[in-house]
């Protein structure tokens, strides 16, 4: 691959100020090799930044990718009741191929948003994987383990099988790909098996991602059967510390704050779903303040209904300033940082930053939207005004994946066709068998 130049544009940089800058990205490391003046260096392939702001692809922390095909099938129902009673009969219908379908789905969706990486919970992952590898996209990825209502043979075999794909995935697509061991939450795990497995995640230098704190449900059992709050617990288990983070952590105490921030735990913040689902509000003021490293994630797109990580950066600063009944709190600053580094960080990525010697994971936002006129503060721009489709160009490990709004590694029409055409059928499958 040869050398890029994105030009002619303005850049931000990881200090969150924004200057005039050509961004040259070393073809064979897929870094960027230099952020330089304009037109002092040269390349020989250009990407057109004119009236555009240069960005790290945002990190989309928490997801499950091919959830798309469940878009809009249910809504306006607790978690619950929602989880028992429309979604969970539904996924055990899923095949293999509806998953990859779906996930092609999400992908697109995410590259025309300026995602270039996520953080993925689910199952079928090999066939995550072929999606991330041929898309051009980085992922975290893992099969997501649940023993409540397995007997003893599926429970275990279900754990191994996550430690299993974590072990064998790691590396994938050229490096793109890396996994976490991941039970489901300290609800869907029983007591015994996470006794168990979590010593070997460790024992084999796994990352760790589970849903936690995500509603009082999740809540009381663990307080009444255990006696501690839910974290205390997960600590006890060895779950947290800096390889870990946790999906939602919307009902956590002071103490459990403390506890994230001792032992380097993420929070992988979702608004949008806590909000849908009626969670919650996160406490992401006061995690900032304890220092803890949070993220932003999507969740599925059941309870978003999209993977728009725009859409989700607005929704941080708002439900952050209810949460903290503060209108300063959770500023635009704070949600653009945890978009990008915040979310690189949590996954272990070295990227987030438009920096030399960082990886080449790009977007360039179009400016020139009646929606972003006048031009005052264009980190505000990004917290409150940009959305998913003001992205001109998305690039991923140095390579080019969406051009003038035509993403080039996978066909979007292809895939939207063969998306709504497994949704289509397994929902057909689930409402028959019902
Ligand atoms: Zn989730």
């Amino acid at each position: 691959m040869s050398d890029l130049l994105v030009a002619g544009g303005q850049v931000l940089r990881p200090d969150l100020t924004v200057e005039r800058a050509d961004v040259l990205v070393d073809g064979e490391t897929g870094d960027i090799a230099d952020v330089a003046e304009p037109g002092t260096v040269d390349a020989p392939e250009t990407l057109d930044a004119s009236d555009g702001l240069v960005i790290p692809g945002l990190v989309n922390a928490h997801t499950h990718v091919a959830m798309t095909l469940l878009r809009g099938y249910a809504d306006d129902k607790p978690l619950d009741a929602w989880l028992q009673e429309d979604i969970w009969p539904v996924e055990a219908e899923l095949t293999a191929d509806d998953i990859e379908a779906g996930a092609e789905l999400g992908i697109v969706e995410m590259i025309r948003s300026g995602t270039t990486a996520f953080s993925d919970m689910y199952f079928h992952v090999d066939r995550i994987a072929d999606a991330v590898e041929r898309a051009g996209v980085r992922a975290v990825l893992g099969h997501t383990a649940v023993t409540v209502g397995k007997d003893d043979e599926a429970a275990r075999a279900d754990c191994q099988r996550s430690l299993d794909v974590a072990n064998e995935l790691d590396g994938a697509a050229d490096g793109r790909v890396a996994t976490t061991f991941q039970p489901h939450s300290l609800t869907t795990v029983g007591e015994e098996y996470l006794r168990e497995f979590v010593p070997k995640a460790r024992e084999a230098d796994l990352s760790i991602h589970f849903h936690a704190n995500e509603t009082e449900n999740e809540v009381d059992p663990i307080v009444d059967e255990h006696g501690v709050r839910p974290l205390e617990y997960a600590d006890d288990l060895d779950l947290l510390g800096e390889d870990t983070y946790v999906a939602h952590g919307v009902h956590v105490d002071e103490a459990e704050i403390d506890l994230l921030a001792d032992t380097g735990t993420g929070v992988a913040h979702c608004p949008a779903s806590n909000m849908k689902l009626a969670s919650g509000m996160a406490p992401v003021q006061a995690l900032r303040e304890a220092g803890v490293t949070v993220g932003i994630g999507t969740d599925g797109a059941a309870s978003n209904n999209d993977l728009d990580a725009f859409d989700e950066v607005r929704d941080a600063a708002m439900i952050g300033k209810l949460a903290a009944e503060d209108a300063s709190a959770v500023p635009a600053e704070a949600v653009v940082e945890m978009v990008t580094r915040g979310g690189a960080d949590l996954l272990g990525f070295d990227g987030g930053r438009v920096a030399a010697g960082s990886n080449a994971d790009l977007a360039v936002v179009d400016l020139t939207a009646p929606h972003l006129t006048p031009a005052h503060d264009l980190v505000s721009h990004l917290a409150y005004a940009v959305r998913g489709g003001d992205v001109r160009h998305t690039v991923c490990d140095g390579e080019v994946v969406m051009r003038d709004r035509e993403v080039l590694t996978l066909d979007e029409s292809a895939v939207r066709e063969r998306a709504s055409e497994h949704a289509r059928d397994l929902v057909g499958r689930a409402e028959g068998d019902a």
